[in-house]
């Protein structure tokens, strides 16, 4: 997903995409940026804009055509004053700085700025980060770099002293679900992924996935079965949970889903609509809103709290599957509750 105008930008960074249009309005674009923040909060994209941004040569406004050659270049990463670092193994290599720098004395390049953006900077070593910094001090050197980090407060103090810091905030979750939406996913898959994650590309990733959309749609069925009583969730799962139980990963992902059924549950009995994560359920999750108290829902989902945590551990996951499930079985179809020790 490319994004093309700063406008575009502002959908999921308002604060950034304010910050690089003024500065492109008072022609005061740094020569040295930083972009922090979490994963998946589109740091990548934004410093290619940046790139097009410097490069157009028949920019509007602010923002770059989007058509011109080298537009077009940047977009397929093609431009030669264009130079993209990542670390190779644990750390950004004292000869890939040379290499870049050696690159950056051709005579290949092309008349017009220079950029070069440093993918999970905080692993450039001293020297490294200085030899890139003493470059872009040459005289009449027009270069341009964007550091790129999850880690804000590993970075080099000679780096974060002498660039501009951008600060990228998780992007809403009413966002990813909408892109989900737009990209042709479900009502129920993109809800339950746009709240286990807010990392775009992971939600698409998820999203994608058919272990993953296979353990939402059980997670369905297993509710739909606790209002049914000729079908046992406990039975359901059994069928299908081979996969689930070997993995941490899709493990934590269906109790997470659990844990969000169990929420929308009891937010339909305190009439908090809005909060619902799977909407396209209502009916079911009206049903079963009048199967168990509030007390119940309440105790119940601080247990399934507890076990999340405890899958951390060492623990049988197969029983203290079968076993919260039982209990939430025996919840909602007989109103019982299961003594506090049995999850
Ligand atoms: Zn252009």
């Amino acid at each position: 997903m490319t994004l093309k105008t700063w406008e575009d930008v502002s959908k999921y960074q308002k604060e950034v995409s304010r910050i690089m249009i003024n500065s492109q309005r008072l022609n005061r674009i740094s020569h040295a940026y930083i972009f922090e923040g979490p994963n998946g909060t589109k740091k990548n994209t934004t410093a290619l804009l940046l790139a097009k941004t410097l490069l157009c040569t028949n920019k509007q406004g602010h923002n770059p055509c989007n058509e011109c050659h080298n537009c077009r270049r940047v977009d397929h990463l093609t431009h030669p004053n264009l130079f993209l670092i990542k670390p190779e193994g644990k750390v950004i290599k004292k000869d890939q700085i040379q290499k870049l720098i050696k690159e950056f004395s051709k005579a290949s390049l092309e008349k017009g700025p220079r950029i070069y953006i440093v993918n999970e900077a905080d692993k450039l070593n001293t020297y490294s980060a200085n030899t890139l910094l003493k470059t872009m001090e040459e005289p009449g050197a027009d270069i341009y770099q964007v550091l790129i980090t999850e880690n804000y407060h590993q970075l080099l103090k000679t780096i974060v002293s002498r660039a501009e810091n951008l600060h990228f905030t998780p992007i809403d979750r009413d966002i990813i679900k909408q892109q989900l939406l737009d990209n042709g996913i479900v009502a129920n898959i993109a809800n339950a992924v746009s709240q286990y994650t807010v990392d775009m590309q992971r939600a698409l990733e998820i999203s994608n996935n058919f272990q993953m959309i296979n353990i939402i749609n059980l997670v369905l069925d297993i509710h739909k079965a606790f209002l049914n009583d000729h079908n046992s969730s406990v039975i359901l799962f059994k069928n299908n949970s081979q996969e689930i139980l070997k993995s941490g990963e899709l493990l934590d992902f269906f109790l997470d889903l659990m844990i969000y059924y169990q929420k929308d549950v009891l937010n339909y009995q305190l009439r908090h609509l809005d909060s619902i994560v799977f909407e396209d359920e209502i009916e079911t999750i009206k049903q079963l809103s009048e199967k168990m108290s509030q007390k119940y829902l309440e105790a119940s989902l601080e247990k399934m709290l507890g076990l999340k945590n405890r899958l951390k551990f060492n623990i049988n996951t197969k029983l203290a599957m079968d076993q919260l499930l039982m209990c939430l079985e025996r919840g909602y179809k007989y109103a019982t509750f299961c003594s506090s020790d049995s999850i």
